[in-house]
């Protein structure tokens, strides 16, 4: 890459956290990085941020703000603790801020760096489901450059470079389907949390794994899509790929798809978007698709798998619905991983928060998050009562 640039990793000791600082560490004379942040693990983020030689580390579980603070004595790293301090450094204003907390915790931060006009490479998708018109507002206004991290949605950004969105056809995201695609419904109503976090092709965190054992991870996507890419909900469909070599398509009315390929790693698409409009090397393996040998696709199973059913409701409802589905879907999957409900359980209470209620559509940032704590309180009730 030409100059060297400023860089914030939001949600820096997680799995996307850890690949783009992988990416980094690389190519250290390419970046400069401003800041990184935790939520609780004070002594990873101060061992990154030493490695890193941050200007600032970031807790947002201010509990641990003492030991962040210790960990980092004597290096002239600044740190914070808490979320205020977590929205305020997200917002110092970077050339590229890596958005890569998990659930809509994220929101905020996110939308404080959007604030700064910069480069926001995004894999936080419950944070653009969540707030959806508001943040995709808010990146027009502040002259903000959204690149999507999430491997479908950089793939269909790829395919689409060049191209008019009017001239689309389809737009099809693949998903592997997850551990469980080819599971009978009995052996789902028994599959532990054990087995849901073992993904067959991604190695991701716990939250990201259990929405792709239950395609809420696709049905979000779609949201995300939906979001992104201005082609209306009826041209974007969904196909089980369970080699997730094929990240997704783009169908042009002339009869010609792009499709983007490349291994099940993700510092393929975070190198994308970290180098965008530029490339970068990654220590990928070249694809070989002799070795692989057989690209399969076939139509995903709703009665099954009825996330993604529920997430198209949602998006074509549009307004605080999808933030409503995020945040239900967010304590279902807790409950789930703390082993309280059922695998089945997470869609049908889903469904049950959705059922029982409407909230009006958000106009700002605030009112996103008060939906997303109102449909949290809901949803906790309703598994109480259950
Ligand atoms: P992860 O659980 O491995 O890491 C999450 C990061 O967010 C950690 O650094 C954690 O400390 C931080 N965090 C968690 N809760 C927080 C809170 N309340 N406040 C502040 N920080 C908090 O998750 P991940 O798998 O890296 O996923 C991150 C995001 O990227 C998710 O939105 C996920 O859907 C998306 N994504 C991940 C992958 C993947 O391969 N892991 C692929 C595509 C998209
Ligand atoms: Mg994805």
């Amino acid at each position: 890459m030409s100059a060297q640039r400023s860089l914030s990793v939001l949600g820096a000791t997680g799995s996307v956290g850890a690949s783009t600082l992988d990416l980094v560490r690389r190519e250290r004379e390419n970046w400069s990085v401003v800041a990184l942040t935790a939520h609780s693990n004070a002594l990873e983020l101060a061992r990154l941020a030493r490695e890193f030689s941050a200007e600032i580390a970031v807790v947002a579980d201010e509990a641990r703000l003492p030991e962040l603070r210790e960990a980092l004595a004597g290096t002239g790293i600044e740190v914070a603790g808490g979320c205020n301090a977590l929205i305020e450094v997200a917002g110092r204003g970077v050339d590229v801020t890596v958005a890569a907390i998990v659930g809509c915790a994220g929101l905020a931060p996110t939308m404080a760096a959007i604030e700064k006009g910069g480069v926001i490479a995004l894999a936080n998708k419950e944070a653009l489901v969540s707030a959806g018109e508001v943040m995709t507002a808010a990146v027009a206004k502040h002259g903000a450059t959204l690149l999507p991290v999430d491997s479908e949605h950089n793939a269909i950004f790829q395919c689409l470079q060049g191209n008019d969105v009017a001239h689309v056809r389809w737009i099809t995201l693949t998903a592997s389907g997850g551990p469980f695609r080819d599971w009978s419904w009995e052996q789902l109503c028994a599959a532990t949390p054990a087995q849901a976090i073992k993904h067959p092709n991604w190695d991701m965190g716990a939250k990201i794994s259990v929405d792709s054992a239950t395609m809420f991870n696709k049905g979000l996507e779609l949201i995300e899509a939906h979001h992104l890419f201005p082609v209306g909900l009826d041209r974007l469909r969904i196909i089980v790929h369970p080699q997730s070599i094929v990240h997704s398509m783009v169908e042009y009315r002339d009869g010609s798809t792009l499709a983007q390929l490349g291994p099940s790693d993700m510092r393929v698409p975070i190198a994308s978007a970290l180098a965008w409009p530029e490339r970068m090397n990654t220590p990928c393996d070249p694809l070989d698709l002799a070795a692989i040998g057989e690209l399969t696709f076939r139509m995903p199973d709703e009665v099954r798998f009825p996330a993604t059913r529920l997430a198209r409701d949602a998006a074509h409802a549009g307004g605080a619905i999808p933030a409503v589905l995020n945040a239900a879907n967010e304590v279902a999957v807790a409950a789930f991983l703390a082993g309280q409900i059922s695998f089945t359980r997470i869609a049908a209470q889903v469904e049950d928060v959705l059922n029982t209620y409407m909230p009006v559509p958000p106009a700002s940032l605030s009112d996103v998050l008060d939906v997303d704590s109102e449909a949290r309180q809901r949803a906790r009730e309703l598994m109480e009562a259950a």
